[in-house]
């Protein structure tokens, strides 16, 4: 009996199994239909596409064939091959058994590396297989096209699959019967058949939407059970005092609240009133105020006894969260002191490159329960930590931390904590569906008022003026009192780029299995979906390119150039020693520095007012919303900010990046065009800690009804049947994954 967990080996043989496992490792027959044709050429395709050094898979018909004796007296033969409008020859240095196939009139599937020979493109030596053998009764328009097997044709992989799915006795459908009715979805055989061997497009479509269903239900069910977990459970519910250190606070907030700020903040109370945690996304523009709303959170808790716990992605950022909280706070934030106010808490500190004694005094402070609320960056994960009562965890920017960092604070408190994660990058709805879909999600649509709009220009850097009029532009704001930031995509001139740039490159344009590239001669022998090489972005190949600006040649520039000298100059970058950085950040914060070169360190949450004018350089290397994350940190002031994007590109992709960059200040339209321009397994790889998903059908951004579909019909499923015991072989594939993703993780450390 053959199912899909038989070897391939009992099936097909050791001779086509072989380089099955070999190049591809598929070793099951599951294996085999779980690998998908890339995409499917039809019967009329053309040889018009052959193109040197291309592997070429054509459907042709012998026109001539003829057989040349050679000086060395062995035989040559010499075939064209036509498709009606454009003839290919073929060479074969040796004849036997060709010469008899290759009859003019006879068509076949023909394939190999086209090469130039004497200027004209010819196939040497071309696999082949005569049609009719392959098609005999079936016909169908239809050739799916494989990902290339090192040492099998195309067709053997076509036959291969055929013989499987011929000799398949057992194939049990995963999902449940009722769903496969209500979303007329064809059963998983039915499925196989219509990717593997489709008689029409309309097959194949249908095929593809059962097992996008498929994708997004396991995903879905996957979010479903982590949020049925967390809400089984039960932990203390925190209320604030109405005469506490909340409403102290409140009493000397400097500003209204936006209505924004009021309503998610009352979500947020209404949350941790209650004895389920809270696991909430809190995401808003850069600037929209999110500081104060988690502020106010971690104060009511504070209130209630308990302690809050903010976790910040880089030591800069947590030093300034400990600053800015401290000092909104003021005496607030005195707790312990003598002559402090009496409802005060203490703000402490914990990051790694703290000296031995702060450490000690912070872990004192932790364990005793005098610290309110501590700030640090993964430090606060290390075992050594000891909370007294943790109640509330912040973590900012989430897209920086897993799944698992988050629970690993978790694990330090004593009953369950309190989860609120705060992002400026806005996500888009079916984004947050399935990445954070365990999520409840919050939005600070607006910015407070007065906040003044930043002006975007692109400035090409291909002709000498216009930087230098960026630089004079500088002097110009140096000048008036105000402060410049300028950012470079790597330290100095022999480094690689800075970890923290994302470094967008143009997406190789190949996809596997779009419907629109049907009969597209593209290179089968190239990575791709589930290939190895050409995984997503990655291996994008690069256009030569001038080397990226660095942080250290601009700042050497900037020093040397007439029109700044006097200017108070520093940089920033990950490589420094954190002391240093916490240095350079707090001159450039008290305005003891006029210019900051950097990376990308300043990226998320500074804040600097008299900050007005930033440059970004090689801004075609960074991602769109990291762009518009980054010159948010110029015109919060109240002063109007401008953001300069230098590139030295002219390619038309780019551009269209940076004008949408220049003409929108809405993070939702970027965030979405930044993702629509990605593939796939990036955007949840750069939602999710960086690991590459495996995704084949389901794109987040298209199938929104599809998603929400499978959500509901996941949160049904799990409500009924948490562990899902009644759908073993869902369950499966639900534990299948959420491994994958662990294993992902623990990789990348
Ligand atoms: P985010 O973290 O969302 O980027 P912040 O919380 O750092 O934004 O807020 C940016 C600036 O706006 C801070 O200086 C903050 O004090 C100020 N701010 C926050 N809320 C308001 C408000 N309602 N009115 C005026 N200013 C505000
Ligand atoms: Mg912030």
């Amino acid at each position: 009996m053959v199912s899909e967990s038989t070897p391939l080996r009992s099936v097909l043989g050791g001779r086509t199994a072989g380089p099955l496992a070999a190049s591809r490792g598929l070793r099951s027959v599951g294996d085999l239909l779980g690998f998908w044709p890339r995409r499917y050429r039809s019967r009329e395709s053309d040889l018009a596409e052959a193109k040197a050094g291309r592997y070429l898979v054509a459907v042709a018909e012998v026109k001539t064939a003829t057989t040349n004796r050679m000086r060395n007296g062995r035989s040559m033969l010499k075939v064209v091959i036509t498709d009606g409008t454009t003839d290919l020859s073929m060479v074969f240095f040796s004849v036997f058994g060709h010469e008899r196939a290759l009859q003019p009139g006879v068509r076949g599937i023909f394939a190999g590396t086209v090469t130039s020979f004497n200027r004209e493109l010819q196939l040497t030596h071309p696999g082949y297989t005569v049609l009719d053998e392959i098609d005999s009764g079936e016909r169908s328009d239809l050739i799916p096209i494989y990902l290339h097997v090192p040492r099998m044709h195309t067709w053997k992989v076509t036959e291969s699959v055929r013989l499987v799915l011929d000799a398949l006795t057992d194939m049990p459908d995963d999902l449940p019967p009722d769903l496969v009715a209500r979303h007329h979805l064809v059963t998983r055989l039915e499925a196989f058949r219509g990717i593997h061997t489709p008689k029409a497009l309309s097959e194949v479509e249908r095929a593809r939407h059962r097992l996008r269903y498929e994708e997004a239900l396991v995903l879905q069910l996957a979010l479903a059970q982590r949020r049925a977990r967390a809400r089984a459970e039960v932990t203390t519910a925190r209320t604030p005092r109405p005469d506490g250190i909340l409403a102290a606070f409140d009493e000397r907030l400097p500003f209204e609240l936006t209505h924004g700020q009021q309503v998610v903040g009352e979500d947020i109370a209404a949350d941790l009133a209650a004895s389920t945690p809270m696991h909430r996304l809190l995401q808003g523009e850069v600037g929209s105020g999110k500081t104060v709303v988690a502020l106010r959170a971690m104060l009511a808790v504070v209130d209630s006894g308990g302690q809050a716990a903010l976790l910040a992605p880089t030591e800069v950022l947590a030093a300034q969260h400990h600053r800015t909280m401290t000092a909104m706070l003021g005496d607030l934030a005195s707790g312990g002191y003598l002559g402090g106010d009496d409802r005060a808490t203490r703000v402490t500190l914990l990051t790694g490159s703290q000296s031995a004694a702060e450490r000690r005094a912070a872990l004192r402070d932790i364990e005793s329960g005098e610290a309110g609320i501590v700030v640090g960056t993964h430090a606060l994960i290390q075992d050594a930590v000891t909370f007294h009562d943790l109640a509330l965890v912040v973590v900012d920017e989430q897209h920086r931390f897993g799944v698992e960092q988050r629970d690993a604070l978790r694990g330090k408190a004593l009953s369950p904590p309190h989860v609120l994660v705060m992002t400026a990058t806005p996500i888009p709805r079916t984004v947050a569906m399935t990445v954070f879909g365990d999520l409840e999600v919050s939005t600070l649509r607006e910015l407070p008022a007065g906040r003044a709009p930043i002006e975007t220009f692109v400035i090409p850097d291909l002709l000498p003026g216009w930087l230098e009029r960026v630089w004079q532009r500088i002097g110009a704001e140096v000048a008036a009192g105000h402060q410049v930031f300028v950012v470079c995509p790597r330290i100095h001139d022999d480094a690689p780029p800075d970890p923290g740039t994302e470094l967008w490159t143009e997406p190789p344009d190949e996809d596997g299995l779009d419907l629109d590239n049907l009969g597209d001669g593209g290179d089968e022998g190239k990575g791709g979906p589930g290939g190895g090489a050409g995984a997503a972005g990655t291996a994008a190949p690069q256009p030569a390119q001038r080397p990226l600006r660095s942080v250290e040649s601009v700042a050497a520039e900037l020093r040397a150039h007439p029109a700044l000298t006097g200017v108070r100059l520093g940089i920033l970058h990950g490589a420094l020693p954190s002391v240093d950085k916490d240095a350079v950040m707090d001159a450039f914060a008290r305005g003891d520095l006029d210019v900051l070169v950097a990376t990308t360190v300043i990226e998320v949450g500074v804040d600097v007012p008299k900050a007005t004018f930033m440059v970004v350089m090689d801004a075609d290397r960074f991602g769109v919303s990291q762009l518009h994350q980054l010159r948010g940190r110029v015109g919060r002031g109240g002063l109007p900010g401008t953001c300069a994007l230098v590139t030295g590109s002219d390619s038309p992709m780019v551009r269209e990046r940076l004008e949408a960059v220049k003409s929108s200040t809405d993070g939702f339209v970027l965030a979405r065009l930044d993702l629509d321009q990605r593939r796939e397994g990036d955007i949840l790889g750069a939602t999710q800690h960086g690991r590459r998903t495996q995704l084949e059908f389901l794109h987040i951004l298209e199938h929104e009804d599809l998603i929400e579909a499978a959500r509901a019909d996941a949160r049904a499923l799990v409500d009924e049947d948490p562990e899902l015991a009644r759908l073993p072989r869902l369950a499966a594939a639900v534990a299948a994954r959420v491994d994958a993703d662990q294993a992902a993780y623990l990789e990348r450390g």
